[in-house]
């Protein structure tokens, strides 16, 4: 059995209470949320913090409500919520079913959308136990010098494997962070870098208090699909989200795309609006954004499946996404 290593357990109340511990403790110290990802990454030893900042006793992380344009979701709010809000379902589909479709129902209870936006990458040579880790001589992202899956590389390119941050990218989200020097907000479109150590700009000292959808991205039809190797608990082999604005007469105006597990932040796909904007998503139009996707999307075996068939994969689940661009903006998984 893998056990905790030893740590104290706080529970402050506000947001600046757990700034004001985390500046008190330093290094020593981390956030926690619903402790999905945290509490197992502990047991293999990859997080040892001496203590713990629980952000679920924080009221203001908490709360799904419209609010100057937007809609506002605390970071706090478990996937759960997010995925049975009528408000997230009528105005964001491609959110509700991307939240629905994280892990399986006890982890979407306690998992919250600041965890997933903040999740740790992951690779197959990194979630490992401990002993097993240091039988392969550790690695870069943690206590090693050598990236088993680039072999040369000095870069760690684990795989960002988080389903709700392609969605909110191509709703123009915004999140929000609060740290020692005050708050500031980032789009989740630039929240993400390709490091796979550290792949946020989040500082270690910072909240994530809440996430905004303007509400006029509702009008764009949404769309979402998972490569996954199991339909039921298993975090994604590839994930694409597409958000298109479509005028009255079916000729798209803007269209946005964006995948992520393969390496280590979400991308959006460029170039798509050159494609399809002024025309009619028909099967032309969806094959050549699909081989767009195609050529930009380059697996590397940072998870256990074969990154050729991933590579293949691509268009088709791109071709996926696209298909539930309905006139009726409903968004389906696959
Ligand atoms: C078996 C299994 C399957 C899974 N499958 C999936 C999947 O399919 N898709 C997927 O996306 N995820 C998956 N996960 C990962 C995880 O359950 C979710 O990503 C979840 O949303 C994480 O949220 P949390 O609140 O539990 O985060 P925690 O574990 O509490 O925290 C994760 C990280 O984020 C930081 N953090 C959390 N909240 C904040 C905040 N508000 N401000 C600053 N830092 C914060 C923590 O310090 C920590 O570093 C899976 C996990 C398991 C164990
Ligand atoms: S990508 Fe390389 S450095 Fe990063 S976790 Fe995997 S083996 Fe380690």
């Amino acid at each position: 059995m893998l056990r905790l290593p030893p740590f104290a357990y706080h529970r402050p109340a506000t947001v600046e209470e757990a700034v004001a511990l985390k500046a008190e403790l330093g290094s020593e110290a981390m956030f926690v949320a619903g402790g999905t990802d945290l509490l197992p990454n502990m047991k293999h030893r990859l997080f040892e913090p001496a203590h713990l900042i629980s952000l679920r006793g924080v009221e203001e992380l908490r709360g799904i409500r419209e609010e100057d344009g937007a809609l506002r979701i605390g970071a706090g709010e478990t996937l759960t919520a997010v995925a049975e809000s009528r408000a997230v379902q009528m105005l964001y589909p491609a959110l509700a079913e991307a939240a629905a479709h994280v892990a399986g129902p006890q982890l979407r209870n306690m998992g919250t959308l600041g965890g997933n936006l903040c999740l740790d990458t992951r690779c197959t040579y990194y979630n490992q136990t401990e002993f097993w880790r240091k039988a392969l001589g550790y690695c870069l992202k943690k206590d090693g010098t050598v990236c088993h899956v680039t072999k040369v590389g000095r870069k760690c390119v684990a795989a960002h494997s988080a389903d709700t941050p392609p969605v909110l990218m191509t709703l123009d989200a915004t999140l929000t962070l609060a740290g020692p020097g005050g708050r500031r907000e980032v789009a989740v479109k630039d929240f993400f870098v390709a490091d796979g150590i550290r792949n946020t700009v989040r500082e270690p000292d910072e909240v994530l208090t809440e996430i905004r959808i303007p509400l006029s991205s509702a009008r764009r039809r949404q769309g979402y699909a998972k490569l996954r190797q199991r339909r039921s608990i298993d975090f994604p082999l590839l994930t694409v989200a597409v958000a298109a604005d479509v005028d009255d007469d079916g000729l798209v105006r803007s269209i946005q795309g964006a995948v992520t597990a393969l390496g280590s932040r979400p991308r959006i796909l460029t170039g798509w609006d050159a494609i399809a904007s002024g025309r009619r998503l028909d099967d032309e139009v969806v094959e050549a954004l699909a081989e767009r996707a195609h050529a930009q999307c380059h697996p590397l075996e940072n998870i256990i499946v074969d990154p050729d068939w991933r590579r293949a994969m691509v268009p088709v689940y791109v071709r996926r996404a696209l298909s539930m661009l309905a006139p009726t903006g409903e968004a389906l998984c696959v």
